[in-house]
């Protein structure tokens, strides 16, 4: 395990979190795995030290994590406006966990950065940006999970945490590589793992809690989007898959449904990118965009050059601003001018 903070990170993390008294911790838009379990473990570590914690996302977090340790009491800004904004508007410190910027607090950021009280970043993405009074960021390991595991252990409590928080921490860590599939072969990472089974998590049940609650509906949806809607460019070794929402109504797709479904093309041999694409269910006019891929071909790259986002080298995302078909058009103009590093 690593000692991540300086002496001084240090002193400043421990006086910050030992003045404050209403915690609020902020996880980004579309909460992913990562987001809602460190933000999770985050909440029951501190209120375990008497704090008041709430955790706050921006919208709505998938079906496939409401089993998880007070997901129950998590706030959902968009909608519940009234409701957050006093909590958001009282909290003496932040706890920004799982991203690099306050744009991905999409509509959050705004009340955010209103209340002037320090904020702590503890995350994963390259290039943080500026707006926290101390920054915790490692691009080099897997998960936000995995860099508060090294945190527990800096500050002597990771061999004490709850069942509860370890598996919140085992949880994000799982989602962020899928279930350790990829960006997970820093043998430190199964350090991190002992631990938490050293706490008595179940790994074995929390893999079928995440992954096998499919309803009938998702898989036939899964079904359509791979038999009906999967476009292969075999000279490419790239793949479209495109899904509108009256596609979702046709099959009553749920929040989540379509987690996943990105990664699937990436299991016929050879293919070194997926792009998914999908209306944005709040946003009219936005299609999302979500990148994978093997290797060394940089989908942070693709998507900031062509698609407003950003993220992983393997994994990143983004947004464009006009209809389905302009968007498989961006996509592939973005796979051709790539050509070179598909072929
Ligand atoms: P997903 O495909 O699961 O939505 O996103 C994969 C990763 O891409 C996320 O973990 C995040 O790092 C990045 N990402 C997704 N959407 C955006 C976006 O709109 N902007 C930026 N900068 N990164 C994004
Ligand atoms: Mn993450």
């Amino acid at each position: 395990m690593e000692k991540i903070l300086t002496e001084e990170q240090l002193n400043r993390f421990t006086d910050l979190v030992d003045k404050a008294k209403n915690v609020v911790i902020c996880g980004h838009v579309s909460p992913d795995g990562d987001a809602i379990g460190s933000a999770l473990a985050l909440k029951l570590w501190l209120t375990g030290k008497g704090k008041q914690v709430t955790v706050v996302v921006p919208n709505i977090f998938p079906d496939f994590l409401h089993w998880m340790p007070e997901a129950q009491d998590i706030k959902v800004y968009l909608k519940h406006e009234q409701e957050v904004e006093p909590i958001v508007a009282e909290a003496d410190l932040f706890l920004i966990a799982d991203l690099n910027d306050s744009s991905r607090l999409q509509e959050l950021e705004a009340c955010v950065l209103a209340n002037p009280a320090p904020k702590i970043m503890i995350d994963h993405h390259l290039n943080p940006t500026d707006f926290c009074q101390l920054v915790i960021s490692r691009p080099d390991m897997c998960a936000t999970a995995e860099v508060l595991c090294h945190l527990l252990y800096q500050l002597g409590e990771l061999e004490q945490i709850s069942i509860e928080v370890a598996t919140c921490l085992y949880t994000a860590m799982m989602c962020d590589t899928g279930a350790f599939t990829y960006n997970s072969n820093r043998a430190v990472v199964y350090e991190c793992i002992s631990h938490l089974l050293n706490r008595g998590i179940d790994k074995d049940k929390i893999y079928r809690n995440v992954y096998w609650t499919y309803s009938h509906a998702r898989m036939q949806l899964t079904g359509y989007l791979l038999y009906v809607k999967l476009e292969v460019l075999p000279d490419l070794h790239a793949s479209i898959i495109t899904l509108t929402n009256k596609e979702r109504k046709m099959f009553g797709a749920k929040n989540g449904d379509t987690e996943g479904i990105v990664n699937m093309p990436l299991q016929i041999y050879g293919m070194r990118l997926s792009v998914f694409l999908s209306e944005d269910t709040e946003h009219a006019g936005v299609v999302k965009v979500s990148l994978r891929s093997v290797d060394d071909f940089p989908c942070n790259d693709m998507s900031a050059q062509f698609f407003n986002g950003g993220g992983h080298k393997n994994a990143s995302g983004g947004k464009l601003y006009c209809s389905m078909d302009e968007a498989v058009q961006k996509v592939r103009e973005a796979i051709k001018s790539y050509a070179h590093l598909l072929k």
